[in-house]
């Protein structure tokens, strides 16, 4: 039977780069061998108009059948009154809360082409090569909330069992890679942290002796990042320390729109998205990068469907067209003349059918 890939454009530049990466998956089709399903759905601001609300049944149930689910981006200002009863991006927590996704994987991997679109140095980006791995479900972003006119609270609560299985879905990634994992927490204040660091001493003793664990505070982590990005193979930790550390590590890529995400739910499923947002700046010109959103298409063929050899061909096409000088404007350099998200588009499909 051929996997389900749930298409979920969304809002924004979401719709444009995801067109950009269908072709691409049509590219693979047509090389032959392989069949998708491929079923679109509504979320964010497009699912409110069109329903009333941002994360529809509709959605929630091909999420669900589906072997995979590639989103574009969610939000803009015509649904982001603070006072809205359905906001888009709660569509997207309840979309990654449906598929029980709690791994968000982030590979962030430089490239010499584009060393120029970073703001480091070109010395600090040699090598980078890092995995960051996010805990998605737990922590303060879904704890109790309280707020009265003086006072508001958040709280930040982990399991035992939540630790343990982000920490093995990081540890499992790190022995098909460098071996080496750190650990990031803020272990000399919060109690949560506290539990982090000896559930990871625990598990690595008993189940992964034969990898390297190292433990970082997030302050020094996003130091770190900055001065010796090249030292780090996986990275991992809780949900909100992840959400920061993983948009600092996307400038050493260059660009947001060259990142792409996977979030796993550890039996194969998973969502995969560019990591940036619909971006409503540029939206509607046909000027967005089309890059991350590839790169996710290759990370989905990968991780939930199997196919690691057609996921590094997608790979291999995206860094050769850069090698060649294309640029889109947000990694354009050095008065290089960009091109829209179309012809990006056009380049790296014609290099998958070469
Ligand atoms: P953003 O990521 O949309 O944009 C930040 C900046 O990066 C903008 O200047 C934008 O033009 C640029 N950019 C982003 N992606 C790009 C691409 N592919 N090519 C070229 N340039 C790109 O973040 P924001 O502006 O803070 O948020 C805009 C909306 O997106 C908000 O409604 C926000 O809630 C939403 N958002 C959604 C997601 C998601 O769907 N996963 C993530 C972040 C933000």
């Amino acid at each position: 039977m051929a996997a389900l890939i749930g298409v979920l454009p969304g809002d924004g530049i979401g719709t444009e780069v995801v067109d950009q990466a269908l072709r691409v998956i049509d590219a693979i089709v047509r090389r032959g061998g392989h069949a998708f399903e491929l079923r679109r759905g509504l979320i964010g601001g497009a699912a409110i108009d069109a329903t009333g609300k941002a994360f529809p049944a509709a959605t929630r149930q091909l999420a669900l059948q589906a072997d995979a689910v590639l989103l574009g981006a969610v939000g803009g200002p015509k649904w982001s009154d603070p006072a809205a009863r359905e906001r888009p991006e709660q569509g997207l927590l309840d979309l990654r809360a449906a598929m029980g996704v709690y791994a968000n994987v982030r590979p962030v991997r430089t490239h010499p082409s584009l060393y120029e679109a970073s703001p480091l140095k070109a010395d600090r980006l040699r090598g980078v090569d890092i995995l960051v791995i996010r805990e998605l479900t737990g922590g303060i972003y879904f704890g109790t909330k309280q707020r009265d006119a003086d006072s508001a609270s958040d709280l930040c609560s982990y399991t035992r069992a939540e630790i343990e299985r982000v920490l093995r879905v990081a540890a499992t990634m790190a022995r098909r890679r460098r071996g080496r994992v750190t650990s990031v927490d803020k272990a000399n204040v919060l109690e949560t942290s506290r539990l982090w660091r000896s559930v990871a001493n625990e598990l690595f003793a008993r189940e992964f002796p034969e990898l390297q664990l190292e433990h970082l505070l997030v302050d020094a982590a996003a130091m770190h990042l900055l001065s010796r990005p090249a030292d780090f193979d996986v990275m991992v930790t809780e949900n909100m320390f992840g959400d920061i550390l993983t948009d600092e590590a996307s400038m050493l890529a260059g660009s947001m729109g060259m990142l792409p995400s996977a979030s796993l739910d550890g039996q194969g499923r998973g969502l995969y998205e560019p990591i940036h947002g619909s971006a409503p700046d540029i939206a509607g010109q046909g000027i967005a990068n089309p890059c991350g959103t590839i790169l996710s298409v290759a990370l989905l063929l990968r991780h939930s469907l199997g196919l690691e050899a057609e996921a590094a061909r997608i790979e291999r096409a995206v860094y050769e067209v850069l090698d060649s000088g294309l640029r889109t404007r947000d990694i354009a350099t050095g008065g290089v003349a960009a091109v829209g998200t179309a012809a990006m588009g056009d380049a790296i499909v014609a290099r998958l059918n070469a």
